[in-house]
Formats: C-alpha cells, structure tokens, sequence
C-alpha cells in the first residue's frame, strides 16, 4: 500500500495477529478498518462496530491541514479530533476503509497514555494502547 501522506510504499507489520501497514519514512500507521474490528474483537469488546461507526460518524474538525486521500479508495478522508483534550487529529476514511495516524500523532498519543492513570480503559485508549506495544515492540 502506498502512504497517503509521503506516497512510500508502506510496510506491513504484524502483532497480535493484526496487520498494520507502516510507513517506514514518516512513521504514519495506516489501520484497515477490518483489523481495528479484529483489535476490538480481541480485546473482547461487546459491540466493535458501534466503535467503528462511532469514529467514523464523529463530527469533522476544523483543520488547516491538508487532506489526505485514503490509500484504498482515494476519496479525501475526514479528519477528526480524539485524545484526552481532542487536540490529536486522525484522517479517517468516509467509505469506513481505515484509519490514518501520523507519526508525531501516535507517539503524543501514546505519551499521553503513558501519563494517564489507570482507569476504565475505553475503546479508544485500548486501540492506542495495542499501538504503542506494537511500536515498543519495534524499537
Ligand atoms: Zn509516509
Ligand atoms: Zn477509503
């Protein structure tokens, strides 16, 4: 697959048993909508698809950022706001195909986890903890 960001081709990596796809160049992560569904599923979560919808129904953010295509369908991506304060903006797909992290976005994201206490983990916090194994995993 080819990055949406810098147009390298991407690698795969795999975890778990789910694949990612990585940019090796700008360490973007690009996570297929059905892998995020297996994440959920391992982390036996109820309802994986109310997650799903939940990120891909989410309200569009304002960004000066460029857009990014989406490496399945080429069609423009949403970008949308997660992370404690919102300040974190991923590219998601509108036909539901993935999601896109940039390289900078995942480490501030998984820092952030880092200094969190524990509480109820949600689905979003699970899917970035599961990230920042892979990537620890990595080094
Ligand atoms: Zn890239
Ligand atoms: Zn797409």
């Amino acid at each position: 697959m080819i990055c949406p960001r810098c147009k390298s081709d991407m690698v795969v990596v795999e975890h778990n048993k789910i694949e990612l796809d990585y940019c090796t160049r700008c360490q973007g992560v690009w996570f297929d909508s059905g892998e995020l569904e297996l994440l959920l599923e391992s982390m036996s979560l109820e309802s994986p698809n109310l997650v799903l919808g939940d990120i891909r129904d989410s309200e569009e953010a304002e960004s000066s950022e460029k857009k990014l295509r989406c490496p399945i369908c080429s069609q423009k991506m949403k970008k949308t706001a997660i992370g404690q304060q919102r300040e974190i903006l991923i590219d998601v797909c509108r036909l539901g195909d993935g999601l896109w992290f940039d390289g900078g976005e995942l480490g501030q994201l998984i820092k952030q986890m880092a200094n969190e206490p524990l509480g109820k983990p949600d689905s979003q916090h699970q899917i970035i903890a599961f990230l920042g194994e892979v990537f620890k995993a990595r080094d």
